[in-house]
């Protein structure tokens, strides 16, 4: 066979945000009809409508390589993200978007919205733009196999319907959100064509306690959270974040929750231990100095309101009742021992994890494809030319802000250009 009697130029496997991304950016060197987008849901962009509470934080201002993870997690990955990203910067991805007719807005710490504030907007936007070059989309149809032929890849979906094209993207997603459609089989496609697939885990999602305290449900306050690796009789920082934190039936939630999450992972002989702070502002020394002061002040009012006004009033109880220190007396009956525990435990308030919500309730995963066997350039395989990557599929996983939809669009643009690109050097 001809490369001129191949069905398309280029499939392109997921129309999620790297998916739809890639399309928009191939067809600037492909004519539409050329290019085929495959998508195992009855309609595209399925995710995109349920990011940032439905509002989108589609991009982050201030996203730079350092804020991103791989699981392999070595000097070489991170030089790998950076010459990824470096190619594709979020104020240019945030010009892309205003010519496809999608202002932003930005709201706290560089955090990017469509400025309708509906995340419709921008599946409207990418498809408007795919739709106007003619691209090629198929729903309800999930690529269930992809084979290497000499003039390039063979994709065929459930139905059996078997398509020849020249170069093929797989953005299928991870397996965070499978409600949402990706499931893994991004993994199993990218395996069958021997690429290697560092383990996915559930990140951005909450923390399990072994314990957690029920009366705690609903709390929310501000912390800084540290997840510690126990392993061996010795402990190491395994993650660290700041924010607001909630106090969930089972364990933690909130962004700075997300952001450790990422750093959790089932090992034999390992144990984690999560260390909230709720006085990041003071050292435990200030913190006692504080209480002592605090106790002189308030010495005749009842022990239990102790620490009211400082922390939330569940919180407040919470702590003294793990500190002892919940008794019918009053305040000035608090003694020297009780007032040092009271200051660690709100320094230092801990709990075993046992592990993290499932595939489910994560936005994001960690693990994918093997970073060293793709091109960062490109974004396409080092072992099977034609064959590329983009999103969440590969192994970087950023923090919770516009991160991850900074990169599923930023290396959806990279690899739909050079697989464009590539046809069109021909
Ligand atoms: C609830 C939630 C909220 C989030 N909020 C934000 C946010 O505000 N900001 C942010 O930056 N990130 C957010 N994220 C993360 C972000 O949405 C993802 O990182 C991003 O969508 C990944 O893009 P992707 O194209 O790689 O994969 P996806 O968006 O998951 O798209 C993959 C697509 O491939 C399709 N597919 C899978 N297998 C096949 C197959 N075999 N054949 C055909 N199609 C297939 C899927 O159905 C899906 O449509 C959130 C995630 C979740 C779950």
């Amino acid at each position: 066979m001809d490369q001129k009697q191949l069905d398309y130029d280029f499939a392109i496997i997921g129309a999620g945000a790297s998916g739809l991304m890639a399309a928009a950016a191939a067809s600037k060197h492909i004519q539409g009809s050329r290019i085929l987008l495959l998508e195992k849901n009855p309609s595209v962009g399925k995710k995109l409508y349920a990011t940032g509470n439905g509002r989108c934080n589609f991009l982050n201002r201030h996203a730079g390589a350092a804020d991103y993870h791989s699981r392999e997690g070595d000097g070489s990955a991170a030089r790998w993200i950076a010459s990824a990203l470096n190619q594709m910067p979020p104020s240019a991805l945030e010009k892309i978007f205003y010519a496809m007719g999608l202002p932003a807005i930005a709201l706290e710490e560089g955090r990017l919205y469509p400025r309708s504030l509906q995340a419709e907007s921008v599946v409207e936007a990418l498809m408007l733009t795919i739709q106007t070059a003619g691209v090629q989309i198929r729903t309800n149809a999930a690529a269930s196999g992809c084979q290497q032929i000499p003039q390039g890849f063979v994709v065929e979906d459930i139905h059996g319907k078997k398509n020849t094209v020249r170069c093929v993207l797989l953005a299928t997603g991870g397996k965070a959100g499978l409600q949402y459609g990706s499931q893994g089989d991004g993994y199993r496609l990218a395996e069958a064509l021997g690429h290697g697939i560092v383990k996915p885990i559930p990140a951005l999602t909450q923390l399990l306690f072994e314990s957690p305290d029920p009366t705690l449900f609903g709390v929310r306050a501000k912390v800084d959270v540290y997840l510690w690796r126990l392993r061996a009789g010795t402990a190491e920082l395994a993650g660290r974040d700041g924010g607001e934190v909630q106090m969930t039936r089972e364990g933690i939630s909130g962004i700075c929750t997300f952001n450790v999450s990422r750093f959790y992972e089932i090992q034999k002989d390992v144990e984690y231990r999560a260390q909230l702070d709720f006085f990041p502002e003071h050292t435990q020394e200030g913190l006692l100095a504080i209480l002592t002061e605090r106790q002189h002040l308030l010495g005749a009012r009842p022990a239990g309101t102790f620490l009211n006004g400082m922390l939330p009033v569940k919180l407040a109880c919470g702590l003294l009742r793990e500190a002892g220190a919940e008794c019918d007396g009053h305040i000035r009956d608090i003694s020297r021992d009780r007032l040092q525990r009271i200051a660690a435990l709100c320094k230092s308030y801990e709990r075993r994890v046992i592990g993290t919500k499932s595939w489910k309730d994560a936005q994001v995963t960690a693990g994918g494809v093997r970073l060293e066997e793709v091109d960062p350039v490109r974004l396409m395989s080092k072992r099977i030319p034609g064959l590329y990557f983009a999103g969440e599929i590969l192994d970087v996983d950023g923090p919770c802000g516009g991160y991850n939809l900074t990169w599923a669009f930023a290396s959806g643009w990279i690899a739909g250009t050079a697989a464009g690109e590539r046809k069109c050097c021909d």
